[in-house]
């Protein structure tokens, strides 16, 4: 399959959708999931077009991991979670639906098991409350 540059991650990179953002730099995005398995799941993607982790260059793997590093630790801190999952999904039948690049944080807490993956979507108000929680833990408040 070749890169749709219309997928939905790209057009956010372009500023022609929203999305909740909790970091942002020249490289890479990281926002909330829309139909978030657990409370606090966010999504890293890197900037460039790049369908999957085998056919982005390595420059912007880096930066997608750098930045997915950094975002996991800002998850934690404001959630106290116990647990963390990071994923990423190569091709359909693995159960990729966006094909730009990006890495899941998924945060696992003791007594609530994950929701189904994309299905069902938040309470934006929610999903706001939560990125301010992780914006907080970025700055180092
Ligand atoms: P994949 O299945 O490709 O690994 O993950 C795509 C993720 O993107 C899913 O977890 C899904 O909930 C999320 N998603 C799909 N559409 C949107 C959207 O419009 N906005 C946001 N923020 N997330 C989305």
């Amino acid at each position: 399959m070749s890169y749709d540059k219309n997928n939905i991650f790209a057009r956010m990179v372009r500023g022609e959708i929203p999305c909740i953002t909790v970091h942002e730099d020249a490289e890479t995005l990281a926002f909330m999931d829309i139909m978030p398995q657990a409370q606090g799941h966010t999504l890293v993607i890197p900037k460039i077009a790049g369908e999957s982790l085998l056919d982005s260059p390595p420059a912007s793997v880096a930066a997608v991991i750098r930045t997915t590093q950094r975002v996991a630790r800002a998850v934690k801190t404001a959630f106290s979670c116990p647990g963390l999952i990071v994923t990423q999904f190569n091709g359909a039948l693995a159960g990729q639906t966006v094909f730009h690049l990006h890495f899941h944080i998924i945060p696992v807490y003791a007594e609530t098991s994950l929701k189904m993956h994309a299905r069902g979507k938040a309470d934006p108000a929610e999903l706001e409350d939560q990125a301010r929680r992780i914006r907080a833990a970025l700055a180092g408040g």
